[in-house]
């Protein structure tokens, strides 16, 4: 086998503890609403939709039809949410698919009932109200009248209603608001049974039990074993990191004081040192700010990195290790005997947020899995 040069290794065991660990501290009306848009947050979404379904999972949100396509190739059965806009033309994909598309607008609601009414086949909507996000859904003060029209739609059912929170963390008087908006919503209207009802996602999931108008729950970062951020009141939640982010050592040489490291000649060294070269850079979704105030671990020690990230090599200080050989394996993501470098943290020094730097690890980078089950 070829040798890896940059890696994450996702445990699979890990993500079915933390499913389960998610599951049991939410109130038991709740649904789990398992959200692996953007190939399940850079962890591959077969490999995670399938450990899902062994874990219980029945019901999963992508953000648009080719990701619902790509959950479809597993198998049939459950229903897949479509976050995203329904672009014209998909409407065509939407009967006898299972796939729930969200519906914002009077527009989309028309074009999907045309298709519908030509192939004469009802399909499940979820309509989605915009409470204060100012993105998708529809604007809560004009909720009812797109409401009243899917009622008087033959072809259209209604599966559900969901909102969006723009700040549940920072914000929680706001969140509020939104949550108030769509209760009153909720309560103005004779609504059908057994609708879906959700607006809470990984960073508000906490103390649902309060608020009995929601029935289920959009979970996607927490599900990896990452909280939104150091002010989430999940820690409590026991659950664990899924996916480490690994490189290796491509060179090691000394250099003497003063010489200029990587482009820019920014960074100089301020003493003869040992330097190491690792086999991943921003070509592999190591974003170059991670490069201020990043390390990584190398035989359980916190090594800084030096000079400019780039796209195919970091270079890190190792003056500090007596030992240290080409081709040993660098932790980017992850933990060593008492070393550690969350993602949370990872995302903070690289002025990002977890979920954005998920996204960034490129295709270069090979996945591998651990604890698949037997
Ligand atoms: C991505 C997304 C989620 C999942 O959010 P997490 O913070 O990752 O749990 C839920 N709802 C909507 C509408 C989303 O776009």
């Amino acid at each position: 086998m070829i040798p890896l040069r940059a890696w994450t290794e996702i445990d699979l065991s890990a993500y079915e503890r933390n499913l389960k660990n998610i599951k049991n501290a939410l109130p038991k009306h709740l649904e789990f609403v398992s959200v692996v848009k953007a190939d399940a947050y850079g962890h591959g979404l077969p490999q995670i939709v399938e450990r899902s379904l062994q874990s219980g999972i029945k019901a999963f949100a992508v953000a648009n039809i080719h990701e619902a396509f790509e959950i479809r190739n597993i198998g049939v059965g459950w229903p897949i949410l479509l976050l995203g806009a329904l672009l014209p033309g998909e409407e065509h994909f939407i009967p006898n698919s299972d796939f729930i598309p969200t519906i914002s607008s009077i527009e989309e609601l028309h074009r999907l009932n045309r298709v519908c009414e030509a192939v004469n086949t009802s399909v499940y909507i979820y309509l989605e109200v915009d409470t204060g996000m100012g993105r998708l859904g529809i604007w809560y003060e004009d909720f009812t009248e797109c409401f009243n029209l899917v009622q008087s739609m033959n072809f259209i059912n209604l599966s559900g209603i969901y909102t969006h929170f723009s700040d549940p963390i920072n914000d929680p008087e706001f969140t509020l608001l939104q949550r108030q908006r769509m209760e009153a919503l909720l309560n103005s209207q004779p609504l059908p049974k057994n609708l879906k009802i959700h607006a809470d996602n990984s960073a508000s999931f906490w103390d649902l039990h309060k608020y009995p108008a929601f029935n289920a729950v959009r979970i996607g970062l927490l599900q990896y074993g990452v909280l939104s951020n150091e002010k989430s009141n999940l820690g409590k939640l026991n659950i664990s990191p899924t996916l480490s982010f690994y490189t290796k050592i491509g060179l090691i040489k000394k250099l003497p004081k003063g010489t200029s490291i990587s482009y820019g000649r920014k960074y100089i060294l301020k003493k003869d040192s040992k330097i190491a070269i690792l086999t991943a850079g921003y070509g592999d979704g190591i974003p170059i700010a991670y490069g201020e105030k990043g390390s990584v671990i190398i035989r359980d020690q916190l090594c800084p990195i030096i000079g400019q990230i780039t796209m195919d090599q970091i270079i890190v200080d190792v003056t500090e290790l007596d030992v240290v050989e080409t081709g040993e394996t660098a932790i980017l993501i992850g933990a060593s005997k008492t070393q550690t470098i969350s993602l949370e943290l990872f995302s903070e020094r690289s002025k990002t947020i977890p979920w954005e730097i998920l996204c960034s690890i490129t295709k270069r980078v090979n996945r591998t899995y651990i604890n698949p089950r037997g």
